[in-house]
């Protein structure tokens, strides 16, 4: 048998049309995937692989999906990395019958579901943005454009292709589209990013398409009404236009005009640092750790996305700056007020989401009552904000949060306070707003009593105490009495009015005229009440539709007073203090705390945070650097991080952990902190820090602020000493930056006496009975020494590896001070083994494994991490 059924030939004509995806086919209730979708899907959700029917003599492998449940289902694909085509049945199978006794009910793909075009509740995480973004490139000019359908925020980019890592990194797209030749071009970039790009064909692309699809979405004639866009940037956004055209099947999202950004404007910080940073992700990768996740105030999903925006993209214009730290400062003089902010945000639903999700006609009865309760605390905020004088800032967001009165009452006398999440079951208009909805409810509500009142009068007119009016499916409703009763019933003249309808075995059924009208009535008026409702929910939707812009304009107000009460209960709670900005280049910090280990060591209830002073002060456009020494353990990486972190809040425009700070413009962070081995991509830890450490070089400006931990670390110590002297060379001498440089060896300390802008600083330890004691204090001076063998002591070495390396530490010291060469030093050292067994010193021990393998052992070549490894090489032989 190898014909093919019809529903099989229409699955596999719309499948060929989506071969990526999978195909998500509507069968009555259940979404079913066949074939490799099937198997592919099975696997992924861990659901039984069934089979249906034969193909070309096979079994055809199927899965299937409750409607109901899809969405759980979609969101484990989507994270998986599938996308998804979700095939509806477009007419009933009554319909389809209509057409003709073999017809296969019409289907059709509704919408490509996708990481970077979800809309759903349960698909997104309300305080995280997703934005879908496109690359595009003309000749040697390159744009980016993102946006968030879930929001509608949309925006482009002109950048240099060398820039395009940093703002990848800065938006994390949970989507990001190309062309073929694009893709070939950043494959590496992207591959560095982890972002699996979604190739497009070129006409997506092509400028002039762009151009009339863009013109045609925001019912423009030219593009000029939103600013001056180059070919390129038009061709960025008209890809991202016509990817949500494909995806969404034609219902576009509600857009914003198009913003165009300019990279100069933010505080330029790349991948890695931005990594190293742990700004909104720590290190381990989740969000739990990162400084977004410790400043977090906001209590709205708006505000908290605002923040990890804000966060992500410091500004470096004064004016910027100021403006949001006047904001700040407003709320923390404004005690009572900004309560009252507060308390009234925490009832503000996601306004952005529901507005989205009522644009693309995925919004339900909820989504109108979110906007509703979200305008409600609007009009309130704005009403106590009324008489009050408040910064640009704040009253420009305030000008947006009124306007909205017919609307909220349109929507308050519309619907019940807490409405179901889907039209489709009614039940969410108020009673009293619309008369016909209200009889049809009574109907059909009091159909039961409507009937009970029908039996009596019936039982009274027939003289029949035991008539009952029942219901079944077959007959509907009916009258019953018992074949004794029913003689007089069956003859005139009550006859006239009881319709004998059936005889069974001890019973008889009639109807009335009366009673079957009532019964339509009764069903029908069900079936009228969702109909009304559902009228009312498309004109409801229509009116807020129609007030899209000035909504959306109001969910951003909220997030900005969000974000500024947050931000001042943050600086309140945690003593930050308000830091001086402006066009200098000094960076003088008093009393500075890294807010995340602060915030570590609290929850450890240990010992508390030290707060640390940080003044780089550069001469005459030069450079001012500070050689950070210190043993291991003493708080470098710390301090560090943390005076990079105090610029970046700075200039997000909020207060900073410290006691007073004094910042000169940023325009670029750098941080090389600690890499990991990238070994999935062949690279090793020197590698990585060489081409960050080169990224370093060819781009900081004399504006920019460099955090350098352990340059050369991960080679051999000479090398390693050389390229971290040069490295600060140049950074003092062409790049003339601000930056702190942490390094392990103490001979780099002496360039301090020959570079002006260099100085030394040194984290403080002291050393007692042997062991050594943290102060994590930064003090200006060199560390003398690096207490290595003390700290690998702290660290649990065996006390027997632990004495040998003090005795072989004193041996090299003693013979660098005596200018014995380390081989002739290794030469004369006693064995290891002899020193942990025997105390006394074994002259002519066997020559053992363990002195082949010390003989063999150059000190002065190894890495600290090599001689461990090599200790515990030495300590397996013993
Ligand atoms: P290093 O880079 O010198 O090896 P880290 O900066 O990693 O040291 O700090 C090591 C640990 O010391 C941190 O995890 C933290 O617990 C503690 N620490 C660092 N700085 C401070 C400080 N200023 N006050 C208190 N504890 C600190």
């Amino acid at each position: 048998m190898n014909a093919v059924t019809p529903m099989m030939a229409q699955y596999q004509e719309i499948k060929a049309q989506y071969k990526d995806a999978l195909l998500f086919y509507r069968m009555g209730d259940f979404y079913e995937m066949f074939f490799d979708d099937a198997a592919a899907a099975s696997a992924a959700l861990d659901i039984a692989l069934t089979k249906r029917g034969k193909h070309d003599g096979d079994d055809i492998p199927m899965c299937g999906v409750p409607v109901h449940a899809a969405e759980g289902y979609l969101l484990t694909l989507i994270r998986k990395g599938f996308r998804v085509a979700v095939c509806e049945q477009m007419e009933s199978p009554a319909e389809a019958k209509k057409r003709g006794a073999k017809s296969v009910v019409h289907r059709d793909v509704v919408r490509l579901v996708t990481p970077g075009t979800l809309t759903e509740e349960s698909l997104l995480e309300a305080r995280r943005h997703n934005y879908l973004a496109a690359l595009s490139n003309v000749r040697d000019d390159w744009a980016l454009s993102w946006c968030d359908i879930s929001t509608g925020v949309f925006h482009v980019m002109p950048l240099s292709q060398a820039r395009i890592g940093a703002e990848l990194a800065r938006l994390a797209p949970s989507e990001v589209l190309v062309s073929d030749t694009v893709e070939e071009t950043l494959r590496e970039v992207l591959g560095d990013l982890g972002i699996l790009p979604t190739i497009l064909g070129r006409a997506s692309f092509d400028s002039t398409g762009s151009e009339t699809r863009l013109c045609g979405l925001f019912g423009v004639a030219s593009l000029d009404a939103f600013g001056r866009f180059g070919r390129v940037e038009v061709s960025a956004m008209g890809a991202l236009v016509d990817y949500l055209d494909i995806t969404q099947k034609g219902k576009l999202p509600l857009l914003q005009p198009p913003r165009q950004d300019q990279v100069t404007r933010l505080m330029q910080i790349d991948a890695a640092t931005r990594r190293n940073l742990e700004l909104t992700h720590s290190l381990n990768g989740g969000r739990s750790g990162s400084l977004l996740s410790v400043i977090d105030r906001t209590v709205t999903a708006g505000g908290a996305r605002l923040l990890e925006r804000r966060l992500s993209s410091p500004s470096r214009e004064l004016a910027v700056v100021q403006a949001r730290q006047e904001a700040v400062a407003w709320c923390l003089d404004h005690v009572e007020v900004a309560q009252f902010l507060r308390d009234a945000l925490k009832r503000v639903p996601d306004l952005d989401r529901a507005l989205s999700r009522l644009g693309l006609d995925r919004g339900g009865p909820r989504d109108l009552a979110s906007v509703r309760n979200a305008l409600e605390q609007a009009e309130r905020i704005a009403g106590r904000l009324a008489d009050l004088e408040l910064p640009v800032f704040l009253s420009d967001a305030s000008r947006d949060l009124g306007g909205h009165d017919d609307l909220i009452a349109l929507l308050d006398a519309t619907l019940i306070a807490e409405p179901p999440l889907l039209a489709r079951d009614g039940g969410f208009i108020a009673t009293g707003y619309d008369e016909a909805l209200d009889e049809a409810r009574t109907l059909r509500d009091e159909g039961r009593s409507v009937i009970a009142r029908m039996q009596a009068d019936y039982a009274a007119q027939a003289g029949v105490s035991a008539l009952k009016i029942k219901h079944n499916n077959v007959l509907g409703y009916f009258i019953e009495t018992t074949a004794t009763h029913a003689e007089k019933m069956l003859s005139p003249p009550l006859s006239e009015t009881f319709i004998h309808r059936q005889t069974t075995a001890n019973q008889v059924r009639f109807t009335t005229v009366e009673l079957s009208e009532i019964e339509t009535k009764i069903l029908n008026a069900g079936g009228e009440a969702i109909a009304i409702e559902k009228r009312l929910f498309e004109s409801l939707k229509g009116a807020v539709l129609e007030q899209a812009a000035e909504v959306s304009l109001t969910a951003l107000a909220l997030a900005e007073f969000d974000l500024a009460c947050g931000l001042a209960d943050l600086a309140a709670s945690q003593d930050w203090c308000r830091p001086v900005v402006d066009e200098s280049r000094a960076f003088e910090i008093t009393g500075g705390r890294h807010p995340v280990v602060e915030r570590a060591l609290k929850a450890q209830g240990g010992a508390p945070f030290i707060a640390n002073d940080c003044v780089l002060m550069p001469e005459d456009g030069g450079a001012a650097v500070q050689l950070l020494t210190g043993p291991n353990m003493a708080g470098k990486s710390t301090y560090l991080r943390q005076n990079a972190l105090i610029a970046l809040l700075a200039q997000m425009g909020g207060y900073v952990p410290a006691t007073s700070a004094h910042i000169g413009l940023v325009s670029q962070i750098f941080s090389r902190v600690g890499a990991s081995d990238d070994l999935a991509r062949g690279r090793s830890t020197f590698m990585v820090e060489m081409v960050e450490t080169a990224a370093i070089l060819n781009q900081a400006d004399d504006r920019a602020l460099v955090i350098l931990d352990e340059i050369g670390r991960g080679t051999a110590t000479y090398d390693g000493l050389s390229i971290a002297w040069a490295t600060l060379e140049h950074l003092h001498e062409v790049n003339r930056v601000r930056g702190l440089f942490a390094t392990h060896y103490h001979e780099l300390t002496v360039l301090a006496g020959k570079l002006p802008g260099v100085s030394n600083a040194t984290v403080a330890v002291k050393e007692w009975n042997g062991e050594v004691i943290f102060l994590h204090e930064v003090r200006p001076g060199a560390a003398d020494r690096s207490y290595g063998v003390q700290v690998a002591q702290l660290a649990g070495l065996p006390t027997s590896v632990i004495t040998r390396a003090r005795h072989v530490l004193e041996q090299l010291e003693k013979g660098e001070r005596e200018k014995v060469s380390p081989k002739a030093l290794i030469d004369d050292l006693p064995l290891f083994s002899a020193v942990a067994r025997a105390p006394e010193p074994v002259a002519k021990a066997v020559p053992s494994e363990v002195e082949d393998r010390l003989k063999g052992l150059s000190p002065d070549e190894m890495t600290p991490r090599e001689a461990l490894q090599a200790l515990y090489e030495l300590k397996g032989l013993v």
